[in-house]
């Protein structure tokens, strides 16, 4: 299936770039441009820009581009198909489709998220009813999930048989097995799940994608079993939760970040419900990514540091690569997120609000650690501290903590400061050249902003691909104003197209193409006339040159003078000082344009 072209372009129309782009990264406005931190690559300094008017997005860091319907498909993972749907849908317009083969991919989805839609309903009616759910059901209950909540979860009973769920949905093997729902051994479909409580997990946009499954005491380990990795399902890159709860994440900017079903659960019922878990592995930097759409802030609702001593420094790590803040919420030694909401919420809520700063948090374990009341205890507490302090990429941050330290372990900040710079620290030159970040993608920016000596054609070319000045330009250039082959291919493009950019983007070459696209998301300066007449000069800079050498080679110096002496009296007349007729620029052009074609 497709979508019918028209309609892909009413739906492009339709939609407010920066309204949508918004909901994934905050966004700046900057003269005519929007920029913002890049929701693709973590960055500390924006390198996202947006051309609100032509719809395009352009990364300096990380070189993403593209339209709203790129921007959208790879924020949300979709295809092209699901982005415009998706974009439709906030428009509220209808979309037409096209039967064609590129569809399978899509309708194959479709097939397998009906098929496990059917076993989320299939399960949930089973442990809602069945009599052989009884022990779940009390089981759930002595924890505190009342059938409301049940409901609300979908949550679902696997009964203790080898076959009951294959019996009773009927899936084609080429459907059933690429969910994960069943085996097929020896010609017979074998269900995955038995005897377990099962939490279903969604996507973001809440179709189901697989389940957590929860033996009852006494049953066989493991305690969680989860869905095998299949078509609808990537562990790293799915947060239980985040389908119900993203809409309070966005309103709160905050996350509660914790370890299980139930402790998402717990949060919601607390009256905190902006709570996510990482399903049956470790959170992954895609599961960062993911979050940093929604939300800026994360309370790690779990101690980061029982997961060992990497698991916190990868945090940090997270922490300083996407610009999330990340707090840690103190909670009662020993408790659960789950347990805690229903025996004291209170205390659950107030361990999120009071949650610490990850590294005050750190810090304090540090100090707590220490022996104070000893000069060397103090002294090697304050020297670690100044240790994690370093790492911090905020001067202003970290010149707080100093502070702190300094105070807690009676040293003078000062002494500290020059400890923790003799060390390589505080500034941290190293930052700049960190090896996974390339050191290019902080640069990039810089280079933008300052654009030191660009060429009259790539401003020429700025103000072309630009939605108000690109129609009163394009029309006055010509290929032979450009020197540079590529930005010659990028302006052929566009007068080819019309001027219409989009037009321009699909015919271009791709090194074009990704010209234009860059360019139509920096704010375009300069007076377009001014522009031609400077390039329209230089080209006939070039032109005399040309004749010259071709006189010499031709050892004809006389014939080719009255070439060159009618050049130069055109070049004369429209020199800055000079103010020339619009008609002796256009004349000049066409000779120039009729002479190149001639050599073709
Ligand atoms: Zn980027």
């Amino acid at each position: 299936m497709g979508i019918v072209d028209e309609d892909v372009a009413r739906v492009r129309d339709a939609t407010d770039f920066v309204a949508v782009a918004s909901q994934f990264a905050q966004l700046k406005r900057v003269g005519t441009r929007w920029v913002g931190l890049c929701p693709f690559h973590g960055e500390k300094t924006p390198s996202l820009s947006i051309n609100a008017d032509q719809k395009l997005f352009y990364c300096f860091g990380c070189q993403a581009k593209g339209d709203v319907i790129t921007f959208v498909r790879d924020v949300e993972h979709l295809d092209f198909v699901g982005a415009v749907e998706w974009l439709a849908a906030k428009a509220g317009i209808t979309i037409r489709y096209t039967e064609s083969a590129q569809g399978e991919g899509r309708r194959e989805r479709a097939r397998l998220v009906e098929a496990m839609e059917a076993a989320v309903e299939w399960y949930h009616q089973r442990l809602l009813t069945a009599p052989d759910a009884g022990p779940a059901r009390r089981y759930l209950r002595d924890r505190g999930f009342d059938g409301d909540i049940v409901r609300r979860y979908r949550l679902g009973w696997a009964p203790d048989e080898w076959d009951a769920l294959a019996r009773a949905l009927r899936l084609p093997d080429a459907v059933g097995e690429p969910t994960g729902l069943v085996r097929v051994r020896r010609g017979r479909q074998v269900d995955f799940f038995r005897r377990r409580i099962l939490f279903p997990i969604f996507d973001v946009q809440g179709a189901p994608v697989s389940f957590g499954g929860r033996v009852l005491p006494g049953g066989d380990p493991p305690k969680y079993l989860n869905t095998a990795e299949t078509k609808l399902y990537t562990k790293s890159k799915v947060l239980y939760g985040l389908n119900w709860s993203k809409d309070e994440v966005v309103r709160a900017d905050e996350v509660i970040l914790c370890e299980g079903y139930t402790d998402v659960i717990g949060f919601a019922s607390a009256g905190l419900p902006r709570a996510v878990a990482p399903c049956g592995t470790a959170l992954t930097e895609d599961h960062v990514r993911l979050l940093r759409r929604f939300a800026s802030k994360v309370v790690l609702a779990f101690d980061p540091d029982a997961a060992g001593r990497t698991a916190a420094e990868r945090f940090y790590a997270w922490e300083r690569a996407h610009e999330i803040e990340v707090r840690v919420a103190d909670l009662p030694a020993g408790q659960d997120p789950g347990e805690l909401a229903r025996t004291d919420p209170e205390a659950l809520r107030r361990a999120v609000v009071d949650a610490q700063p990850f590294l005050g948090f750190r810090i304090e374990r540090v100090l707590a650690a220490a022996d104070l009341s000893a000069p060397e205890g103090r002294a090697r507490a304050a020297e670690s501290a100044m240790a994690l302090i370093a790492e911090h990429p905020s001067e202003l941050v970290r010149d707080q903590y100093v502070m702190q330290v300094a105070d807690r372990c009676r040293v003078d900040a000062d002494r500290l400061r020059s400890g923790a710079a003799g060390r390589g620290g505080p500034s941290k030159p190293s930052h700049r050249t960190h090896p996974h970040r390339g050191g290019a993608a902080p640069a990039a920016p810089e280079r933008r902003r300052s654009r030191p000596r660009e060429s009259k054609e790539v401003l020429a070319l700025r103000l072309a691909v630009d939605a108000v000045a690109g129609p009163a330009i394009v029309p006055l250039l010509h290929e032979v104003l450009f020197r540079d082959p590529l930005h010659g291919a990028a302006l052929r493009a566009l007068l080819e197209s019309g001027g219409d950019l989009r037009a321009a983007l699909d015919g271009a070459d791709p090194e074009a193409a990704e010209l234009l696209q860059r360019l139509a998301v920096e704010e375009p300066t300069g007076d377009p006339r001014d522009l031609r007449r400077a390039l329209l000069r230089d080209a006939a800079n070039r032109c005399c040159e040309e004749l010259r050498r071709e006189a010499v080679a031709a050892g004809d110096a006389q014939g080719y003078v009255p070439a060159i002496t009618w050049l130069k009296a055109q070049i004369e007349a429209i020199s800055p000082d000079a103010r020339p007729s619009q008609a002796v620029e256009d004349q000049l052009l066409a000779w120039l344009a009729d002479r190149a074609e001639e050599k073709g």
